[in-house]
């Protein structure tokens, strides 16, 4: 029987389109070993998506978490799994992060605004519901007020790095990142490391990390091809990293991401990126 486990996905509760509980049960439905729900920046979804959990008795759910990490060539992206996600310090600081989201996405909508592109921070805040504010957000408001044709007319025009609406948010180092994941227990994976492009020596920047505590690193990412991931493979066991994967859905339609109920990481790697989370944090679900 294929091993099936997807440590890379979002909900409503960042940028991703299905409630904690309904990706839980479509993941449990196609027969997913193991699940960890990676919303950017936010866990605020665990308790919801953990009493969905308790329903299927078969799936791991995997406390996780994707960060923003800014380095001095740009954003990469850490996951986390298994942290200790009620500790107080840990929840504060990540409450931290979402508040300069939404401070970002008020200047945002006053610079959109002088840019003849009007949108409020209102509507801006009221399309991301409960959801960690982002530009995903700023590009339906747009979008609904008529000022762009699609979500990508509104980041090639306004919204990606370099454009005129672009702000940039606090975002933590690459150290800190790691930091904050294995302190409170948790264990720290590179996310989609073939989407450093601003980085202009990725075997240094992965020795540092691997310096700073590093432990995985995403190998069988949804959207990446067979080649490449071949090298990454190769690229992880180097650095002694486990090789970890996941899907990145989104469910919004246009973004690259794999399918519901893959296989993204083997048994094996599971078993020992597991074993490198603090022991209580792993045993089987209250
Ligand atoms: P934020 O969290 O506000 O920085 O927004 C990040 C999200 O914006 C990503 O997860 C993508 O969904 C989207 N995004 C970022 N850059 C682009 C781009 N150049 N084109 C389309 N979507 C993008
Ligand atoms: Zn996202
Ligand atoms: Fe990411
Ligand atoms: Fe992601």
């Amino acid at each position: 029987m294929t091993f099936r486990a997807d440590l890379h996905t979002h909900t409503t509760r960042s940028d991703g389109t299905l409630s904690p509980t309904e990706l839980v049960t479509r993941w449990a439905g196609a027969g997913v070993h193991a699940l960890s729900i990676t919303d950017h920046d936010s866990m605020e979804g665990m308790e919801e998506a953990l009493e969905a959990a308790a329903r299927f008795p078969e799936l791991e759910l995997i406390p996780g978490v994707e960060l923003s990490v800014d380095t001095e060539h740009g954003e990469v992206h850490m996951l986390g799994f298994w942290m200790d996600w009620q500790d107080r310090g840990y929840r504060e600081t990540l409450a931290r992060f979402q508040e300069s989201r939404v401070g970002r996405a008020r200047t945002i909508a006053q610079r959109l605004t002088e840019l003849g592109a009007p949108v409020t921070f209102e509507r801006i805040r009221e399309i991301a519901g409960e959801a960690t504010i982002g530009r995903p957000h700023v590009a339906q408001a747009l979008l609904e007020a008529g000022h762009v044709k699609d979500n990508q007319e509104a980041f090639d025009r306004f919204l990606a790095k370099g454009k005129p609406a672009y702000v940039e948010r606090d975002k933590t180092t690459p150290e800190e990142a790691v930091r904050l994941i294995r302190d409170v227990g948790g264990v720290a994976v590179l996310a989609h490391p073939n989407d450093m492009g601003t980085i202009p020596d990725v075997e240094a920047f992965l020795a540092e990390l691997v310096s700073y505590g590093l432990q995985g690193m995403e190998v069988d990412y949804g959207s990446y091809p067979q080649d490449l991931r071949a090298r990454l493979r190769d690229q992880a066991a180097r650095h002694h990293l486990v090789a970890t994967g996941g899907s990145d859905y989104h469910g919004r339609s246009g973004y690259f991401e794999g399918v519901p109920g893959g296989s993204y990481i083997t048994k094996t790697n599971l078993d020992r990126l597991r074993a490198l989370a603090r022991p209580e944090l792993t045993r089987p679900r209250a």
